[in-house]
């Protein structure tokens, strides 16, 4: 099982701040701004490759909730999913980073 499934399944503690019957969002182990959420949905998908619309508009939909929940809707935040080895993906479950809180520098990496 991949560490974000044992996450899931309650194996590994967490700081959840959120979860539902499709998703979960834990604050990210080493944050990189203020605000740094990891929206995953608990279905064990590799990568984005392996998404399906009807998951792709409930994952949007919620990331717009949890934006507003965590106050960075005005301001603003950014969100990223690395993919694959070039993407800097270390994590093989599809994870959305979503950061905020500061003004972040473009372009990133
Ligand atoms: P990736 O590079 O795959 O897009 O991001 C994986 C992220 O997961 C990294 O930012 C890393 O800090 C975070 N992470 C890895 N293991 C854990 C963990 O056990 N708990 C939490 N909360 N975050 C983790
Ligand atoms: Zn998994």
């Amino acid at each position: 099982m991949c560490i974000f499934c044992k996450i899931i399944a309650g194996e590994i503690p967490a700081n959840i701040e959120y979860q539902d019957d499709n998703f979960i969002v834990i604050k990210d182990i080493a944050p990189t701004a203020p605000v740094h959420l990891l929206i995953i949905p608990k279905k064990h998908l590799s990568n984005i490759m392996e998404i399906d619309s009807t998951l792709a508009g409930n994952l949007f939909t919620k990331i717009k909730d949890i934006a507003a929940q965590f106050g960075v809707q005005e301001k603003g935040f950014r969100l990223v999913i690395n993919t694959g080895d070039d993407g800097g993906q270390t994590v093989g479950h599809l994870h959305i980073h979503l950061l905020g809180g500061r003004a972040l520098s473009w372009p990133a990496g």
